[in-house]
């Protein structure tokens, strides 16, 4: 079947190829795009960091299933799915000590191609199940949510932050705010982003407080979600000694010998989570999704055509949404 997948073929280039998919294998399932996120990993590939070429991104999806092999008794045609391409082997001695996401067939990449794409197929083990979010774009925050249930799992891991910043507010810093604020209702959560129209929008829907520098030692835990080194910079200059810093960005490839300086120098606590952990947070961020998510939330979320995919990652540092999501198989956005 003919498919046309966007490919990153190198720094900063996206080209639209041909990946044509041929007869499905038994536990494999065969998807249609509608949505995809942009992950701040994605960006950061986007930039050259970390990246052989040619190389496919998105897994921020929602997709419908098209066709399902003949092992495949979960999903069915019609279906609403969401992946987050971490592969679970349930054998190794991470996914059977609970830390899947660190299973060591992680990349084990049973899929044709990632989500800029019109269609792909990949092993049935990858997909959840969407039907009860209504809202077929809403499905494209539930893998990125999913990523911060796991950090701030970390973090109470270690301890209970009564007094939290967020510094950068796209998509992760977003969903950070919605979490703590309209999930777990905490009460001091102040927020930061370098445009004001992010900040000023992330403040109004989720009722947190404006950055106040004037004594930044009362924030008990500063995540930075700025997915930049200028950003890691600016968290680390303000924190104070011994205070705890989560860092949320993809710095792969970057200069980030100052980070180990100052965290040092600082006795910073740090914690650098990594990707979503168990299966049991994607399960959950559905449900949050569906029960936590309000219609004026949407305001967040700035859909672009596919097409419009180079200019997109091009301006990405610009824009003035929280997340951007392209619109692939929709009404006149198709490929
Ligand atoms: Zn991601
Ligand atoms: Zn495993």
């Amino acid at each position: 079947m003919e498919n046309n997948v966007y490919y990153l073929i190198k720094k900063k280039k996206f080209q639209l190829l041909r990946n044509d998919l041929d007869i499905l294998p038994p536990n494999y399932v065969r998807v249609q795009f509608l949505y995809c996120g942009i992950c701040g990993g994605d960006y950061s590939c986007f930039l050259g960091r970390r990246t052989s070429y040619p190389y496919s991104l998105g897994h921020e999806f929602v997709a419908t299933v098209i066709d399902a092999g003949k092992n495949v008794t979960e999903f069915s045609k019609g279906d609403y799915v969401i992946s987050d391409f971490n592969y679970r082997c349930q054998k190794c001695p991470y996914c059977l000590t609970g830390k899947e996401h660190l299973c060591i067939h992680n990349d084990a990449g049973y899929f044709t191609n990632r989500a800029f794409a019109q269609y792909a197929d990949m092993h049935k083990n990858y997909l959840y199940n969407v039907n009860s979010i209504k809202n077929v774009v809403r499905c494209t925050l539930v893998e990125p949510l999913s990523c911060v249930i796991h950090a701030y799992n970390e973090i109470l891991q270690v301890f209970n932050p009564n007094c939290i910043l967020i510094v950068g507010l796209g998509n992760i810093g977003m969903l950070f705010t919605f979490y703590l604020k309209s999930v777990l209702k905490l009460k001091s959560v102040f927020v930061h982003d370098v445009i004001p129209e992010k900040e000023r929008r992330i403040i109004e829907l989720f009722e947190c407080t404006a950055m106040d520098l004037d004594n930044s030692e009362k924030y008990d835990l500063i995540i930075d979600a700025t997915n930049s080194i200028t950003g890691a910079h600016f968290c680390l200059n303000i924190a104070s000694y011994a205070q705890r810093y989560c860092m949320m960005s993809h710095l792969y490839g970057l200069d980030t010998s100052f980070i180990y300086e100052m965290i040092c120098q600082k006795e910073i606590h740090p914690l650098f989570p990594l990707r979503n952990g168990n299966r049991e947070n994607i399960l959950l961020a559905i449900q949050i999704i569906h029960k936590h998510w309000k219609a004026s939330y949407d305001k967040t979320i700035e859909v672009f055509p596919i097409s419009k995919i180079q200019q997109v990652f091009n301006d990405k540092r610009n824009l003035v949404s929280n997340k951007q999501v392209l619109a692939i198989n929709c009404e006149n956005d198709s490929i």
